[in-house]
């Protein structure tokens, strides 16, 4: 057997569209391609404006900069999450402050936010772990409350949604990942997802260098020129013809996806009983996406076997976050708020296994083997 972790998927009419954005004769940023895919995204998530990135992190750098965040200003986040949540904020001379997770979902743990906050504090960051909603009634009312933003990772949220509202169109911000990894795919890939005019005008203004070019192509304003500060966050047309494929596609993709998903998890039932493991837990009122299957297993000596047992019948399991906290940059640009033990254990429990379209064909094979491992 040689099963990868995973394995991007093809919908089958990519290079077809890729090929219409070259006869289009477009291969800059914002062409016909990229409206389609930002109407589609402002459809699916009810934001009010998305925008499409080169990738999930740039979309987090464009929202640290409409932020307006000063040297020192901080930002709350779960340290169980990829470097990008931080990094984007830290560009900005931010301090992330580093909370702990819930147990069950992994998801920043929204009890322990409000005792984290100071005079500092100018935005929220709850990063939806494996497309499972953090709870975002409770965030929303203290960001609220404490007048600060609501910044949603929610690079692994595509097509999932809290309480009926789709992830990443919740907060005042919200960033989507299309990386080969996730459920909806253009290689690289991402965007932003905004809420309210103010905030939308300027991140047009950001993702176009500064500029205000998108209200001068619109006939809004009579020059172009340099107005803000920014970058340049356009993926071009063939990124964009790429994606929309895969967006026809979506509702497929999270269905199938769900069927991997639920399959793992009526398998390892029993050994969950048993105390072998722990499964995933969603609550009842999260929708999620599948974007990835994970066990939890009893300490970092019994995950460290099963990986490599596993490697050696030709099973590819990996595992993931070495905790912000705890990594060299973290220690040295961000603070903790309380002791993060949640972070830690699971940290060094978690094994996310195989989940890609096209492993229904040997799932039966890969979960005996799995079960063996155990
Ligand atoms: C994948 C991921 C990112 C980064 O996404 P890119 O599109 O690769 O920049 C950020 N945050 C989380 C939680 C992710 O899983």
């Amino acid at each position: 057997m040689n099963i990868p972790f995973n394995k991007p998927y093809m919908t089958g009419k990519e290079l077809w569209y890729i090929a219409q954005a070259h006869a289009n004769g477009h291969l800059a940023g914002d062409g016909s391609f990229t409206k389609q895919c930002s109407r589609w995204l402002e459809a699916r998530t009810g934001a009010g404006k998305a925008l499409l990135t080169h990738s999930c992190t740039a979309g987090l750098e464009m929202a640290a900069m409409l932020a307006d965040l000063k040297p020192g200003d901080e930002v709350i986040m779960p340290s169980y999450t990829f470097v990008s949540t931080a990094n984007a904020f830290v560009l900005r001379g931010a301090v992330p402050v580093f909370v702990d997770i819930r147990s069950d979902t992994l998801n920043i743990d929204e009890r322990l936010i409000e005792a984290a906050i100071t005079e500092r504090t100018r935005a929220i960051v709850p990063v939806h772990y494996a497309g499972v909603g953090c709870e975002m009634d409770t965030i929303m009312d203290i960001a609220r409350r404490h007048d600060l933003l609501v910044i949603e990772d929610a690079a692994q949220a595509v097509m999932a949604s809290y309480k009926g509202r789709p992830l990443g169109g919740i907060g005042h911000m919200g960033a989507l990942s299309f990386h080969e990894t996730k459920n909806i795919i253009s290689g690289e890939g991402g965007a932003l997802l905004v809420n309210g005019p103010a905030l939308a005008e300027r991140a047009e203004i950001i993702r176009e260098k500064g500029t205000n070019r998108s209200q001068f192509f619109r006939g809004q304003v009579d020059k172009y020129t340099w107005v803000d500060i920014g970058s340049s966050y356009l993926p071009g047309e063939l990124i964009a013809a790429f994606l929309w494929a895969q967006m026809e596609e979506a509702d497929n993709i999270t269905r199938r996806r769900l069927g991997i998903w639920n399959m793992y998890h009526q398998w390892f039932a029993e050994a969950e009983n048993a105390g072998k493991l722990r499964r995933p837990i969603v609550p009842a009122h999260c929708a999620h996406n599948a974007h990835m299957y994970y066990l939890l297993l009893p300490d970092l000596d019994r995950r460290t076997a099963f990986i490599d047992r596993l490697r050696k019948v030709g099973i590819n399991c990996v595992f993931h976050y070495i905790p912000l906290h705890s990594a060299p940059a973290g220690q040295r640009l961000g603070r903790t708020h309380g002791d993060l033990k949640v972070t830690d254990e699971m940290s060094d429990r978690l094994v996310r296994l195989p989940l890609w379209l096209g492993l229904e064909d040997t799932q039966a094979e890969v979960i005996q083997q799995i079960l063996a491992s155990l």
